[in-house]
């Protein structure tokens, strides 16, 4: 048997993809390696009607749905190897192998946070990523951004939307300007620019950041600039077009360079974003494929 779409990946994208797919009567299977990146928090925040959730809540009732649906199917199997087949693709994950006429690629992105050793026990209650998630917590309180890129000045900028009472942590690598560090200045953000160690907290959660010369610095909460990869190793014989970090490049409606291949969610540029902007793309997808199956669009290029 052959499905009319194989979705590698369950969070919002996938899965929202998958709904719609199966609501278009399109015999949908859906592969997870059930490694969601926002499983380190207990509330996701922003989403309509949800705002607040679990998000592992939030990811099983997406699954409930689904599978109330005849023409869709799931499983916890990560996904191996993706080749193109005669049948349009072969799809090998641990469980076994799937055809079928068109492959959505919605795996998301590995975050790599600062080496700090005790981040991990903080991340996704005092400690966080996304500015637009968790930044209404942290309203006027004593926060930290800790990172090494140098995008750290346009971060710190946004983040005084939510608190000016912040201190921006360079490690001594992050790149901030002169010019960048005097903007933020006259809004009362400082930039420290000593070595960052670790951070310091007790059961309430952050309580500061550790500096090399053995200081800490009060904080109540820290909000760091991860790197991020997408991890598409399986998919590496489609030799798919990606930009200069890694992400699947797409036409407007997830269309990737190789017909039949479709890619949304984190995946995609512009990279990490929030849960119902990824759902919203699942949705945006599913219905291009539906007609594209159909016979209804010629695609250029996506370069
Ligand atoms: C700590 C944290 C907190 C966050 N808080 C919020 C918030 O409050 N509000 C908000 O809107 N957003 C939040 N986000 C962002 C949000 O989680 C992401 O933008 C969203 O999950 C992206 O959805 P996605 O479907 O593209 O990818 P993901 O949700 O990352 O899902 C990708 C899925 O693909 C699977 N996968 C990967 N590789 C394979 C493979 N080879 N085979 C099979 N399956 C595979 C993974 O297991 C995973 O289930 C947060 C993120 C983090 C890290």
């Amino acid at each position: 048997m052959s499905w009319d779409a194989v979705i590698v990946g369950a969070g919002p994208a996938g899965l929202s993809a998958a709904l719609n797919l199966a609501r278009a009567r399109r015999r949908v299977l859906v592969l997870d390696s059930n490694r969601p990146r926002n499983s380190a928090t207990f509330h996701a925040h922003g989403f309509l009607s949800r705002d607040g959730i679990s998000p592992l809540e939030l990811r099983r009732l997406g699954r409930e749905e689904l599978e109330a649906y005849p023409e869709a199917s799931y499983e916890t199997s990560p996904v191996e190897l993706v080749e193109t087949s005669q049948a349009g693709f072969t799809i090998t994950h641990k469980n076994g192998v799937a055809e079928a006429s068109t492959v959505i690629l919605a795996t998301g992105l590995r975050e790599l946070p600062p080496t700090l050793p005790s981040l991990r026990a903080f991340y996704g209650t005092s400690a966080h990523s996304c500015m637009e998630c968790d930044g209404y917590e942290y309203a006027d309180k004593p926060i930290a951004l800790i990172g090494e890129t140098d995008d750290l000045a346009e971060r710190a900028l946004l983040m005084s939307q939510w608190s000016r009472d912040l201190i921006v942590f360079t490690n001594g690598v992050g790149a901030v300007t002169p010019a960048d560090e005097a903007r933020l200045a006259g809004l009362g953000i400082r930039v420290d620019r000593r070595a960052v160690t670790d951070v310091a907290g007790d059961r309430s959660g952050i309580t500061g950041v550790v500096l090399a010369d053995g200081s800490t610095v009060p904080r109540v909460g820290v909000f760091v600039r991860p790197q991020y990869e997408a991890v598409l190793d399986f998919a590496a014989s489609l030799a798919l077009h990606r930009d200069h970090e890694g992400l699947v490049l797409v036409d407007p409606d997830g269309r990737a360079s190789v017909p039949g291949v479709y890619a949304m969610g984190d995946v995609t540029p512009p990279g990490p974003q929030q849960l119902i902007v990824a759902a919203g793309t699942g949705a945006r997808v599913a219905a291009a494929l539906n007609r594209d199956l159909l016979g209804f669009h010629e695609a250029p290029p996506v370069r």
